[in-house]
């Protein structure tokens, strides 16, 4: 049995404390539980410890513990690559999407929001090193992506995310999360409603809260190795 309620603990006071180091308030960053291939039952552990936000990267396995939590009040972020053919099933039963990389995409999960369901919130993945084997928009791209995304009125944009390479040591593991912040500060001048920063992982979290991060995306710290 993994000790959720234990992780999410030391993962809550790993945050408090790299806040306090960079001088933020912890309220700025927000933490969300990354739950895929973990069953449901681990998943309800993190909600009895008052976890609200939760992150699935695969469309059916996520749809379905939403419809299985469906009486629980939940934000449930999609994270994963999205295809054409999945963008109804998230637009559908998902909050936010934090991988929108190509315009058609958006234009899809647009056109496929329900009508009695709010805004879509989503961000812009960059490839901010620029790793070939990633998703994400190059820095240069997010720009008219942006302007895209603006203008569709069943998405809200809310801001970018990065998956950054792995370095050694934290100085270096802050300058791709440095990058980001400085893109996002530079576009939330034209978009107002950016005010979200996704960036963080189980391995690399003080380092993006150090840069700035809002919204961490963590899994293996809170739900252990992934089967
Ligand atoms: C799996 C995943 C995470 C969580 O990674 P951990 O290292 O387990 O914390 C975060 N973001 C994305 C996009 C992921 O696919």
């Amino acid at each position: 049995m993994i000790r959720v309620t234990e992780n999410l603990k030391a993962v809550r006071e790993t945050v408090r404390n790299a806040a306090k180091v960079a001088g933020r308030a912890p309220a700025e960053v927000g933490l969300l539980a990354v739950s895929k291939r973990h069953p449901v039952a681990a998943i309800q552990q993190a909600i009895d410890a008052g976890q609200c936000d939760f992150g699935e990267n695969y469309v059916d396995e996520g749809v379905a513990k939403i419809r299985e939590l469906a009486r629980k009040s939940l934000v449930w972020h999609y994270i994963g690559a999205l295809q054409s053919n999945k963008t109804r099933a998230v637009a559908t039963h998902f909050d936010w999407v934090h991988t929108i990389d190509r315009p058609k995409i958006a234009q899809r999960l647009n056109d496929q929001r329900p009508a009695d369901l709010g805004p879509l919130q989503v961000c812009i993945q960059v490839n901010i090193d620029n790793e070939p084997q990633k998703a994400g928009v190059s820095p240069e791209a997010a720009h008219p992506l942006a302007e895209i995304i603006e203008r569709l009125p069943r998405l809200q944009l809310r801001g970018l995310m990065c998956l950054p390479a792995t370095r050694e040591h934290e100085t270096d593991q802050r300058v791709p999360f440095r990058e980001l912040c400085a893109l996002q500060t530079a576009m939330s001048a034209n978009y107002p409603s950016m005010d979200t920063l996704s960036m963080g992982m189980s391995g690399d979290l003080s380092a993006a809260i150090a840069e700035g991060s809002t919204l961490l995306r963590v899994g293996t710290a809170i739900f252990g190795p992934r089967p």
